[in-house]
């Protein structure tokens, strides 16, 4: 059995139709004396514009009254990624389902055993010595699968490199938190692709949903880096995006006082304030 590298593939299948309609409708129902089955009639109308509806789900998506978005469904059809990132993507278990090819019952019968290579080994020219080890390993998969082990254990010697696939359904909210941590540089490379291709996905048909799928120092999600101020100074977006340190310094600088800790005086105002 021969080795070759994997190819990463990544298809928007399907998604919710009309999501910003969806998403209108939805804050709607909450502050608007109207029923929903009346909101959805002035849409479908069209007695509310295309320009309102984006300018109201966008003024919406900076509060943080997110359950809406859990509305919004996507569905992907994601192949030739590493279990390496597989095991990453699934411990996301919120607003996701997930289907993955199952090891137990797919045996890698073709002559070809594909694998995901990272770059850095052509890099350090141990590209070969990657290659053959697989080649190794799949020819001891073979021998495992022809002498009558089966599959569920044969595979136990296949390596983080052996490709998978997977069939996803996401939804808005959940989207939007994936892109905040995985397309920050603190994510690992290849996660930090596929999901910059579902959100490239995403952009080919829902431009006005996908200006919001940003890592969370983005100007349309957080607005500032989180991560620690190292981290920060060696990312290429930190050219165009604050550190939490800088806002705090221009809140002492500019603010009407220091930023202090919260001590029991500034909860007992929380909890007699009546309102704002
Ligand atoms: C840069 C980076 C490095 C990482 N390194 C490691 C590592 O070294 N080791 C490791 O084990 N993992 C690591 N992880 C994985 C990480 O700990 C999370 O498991 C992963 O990012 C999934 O995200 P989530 O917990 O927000 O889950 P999601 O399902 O995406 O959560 C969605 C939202 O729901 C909330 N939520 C989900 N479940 C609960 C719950 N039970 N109770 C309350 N709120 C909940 C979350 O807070 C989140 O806001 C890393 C992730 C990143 C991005």
């Amino acid at each position: 059995m021969k080795t070759s590298p994997a190819t990463m593939q990544v298809k928007l299948i399907d998604y919710a139709q009309a999501p910003l309609e969806k998403l209108f409708a939805a804050f709607r129902t909450c502050y608007s004396s109207e029923t929903p089955i009346e909101i959805w009639e002035r849409i479908e109308a069209q007695k509310i514009g295309h320009d309102r509806i984006r300018e109201f789900v966008g003024e919406r998506l900076k509060t943080g009254h997110a359950s809406p978005l859990e509305q919004v469904v996507f569905w992907f059809a994601i192949a030739g990624v590493s279990r390496s990132l597989s095991h990453q993507f699934v411990r996301h278990r919120i607003g996701i389902s997930f289907e993955q090819q199952s090891q137990r019952y797919v045996k890698f019968k073709q002559d070809r055993l594909a694998y995901v290579m990272p770059e850095s080994w052509t890099r350090a020219n141990l590209d070969d010595e990657f290659a053959a080890l697989l080649q190794k390993t799949s020819d001891l998969y073979r021998r495992a699968l022809d002498a009558g082990i089966p599959a569920e254990d044969a595979r136990f010697i296949l390596p983080n490199a052996a490709p998978t696939n997977f069939h996803v359904m996401v939804n808005f909210a959940e989207m939007l938190h994936i892109c905040d941590l995985r397309l920050c540089v603190r994510a690992q490379w290849e996660i930090r692709r596929m999901v910059a291709l579902m959100r490239a996905e995403i952009k080919r048909v829902l431009p006005e949903i996908a200006v919001f799928l940003q890592p969370k120092c983005g100007e349309n999600r957080m607005g500032y880096c989180d991560e620690s101020l190292e981290d920060w100074t060696k990312c290429p977006l930190g050219r165009v995006r604050p550190h939490k340190s800088a806002l705090f310094e221009l809140y002492e600088t500019y603010g009407r006082k220091k930023a202090q800790a919260l001590g029991e005086s500034e909860f007992r105002e929380v909890e007699e304030r009546e309102q704002l």
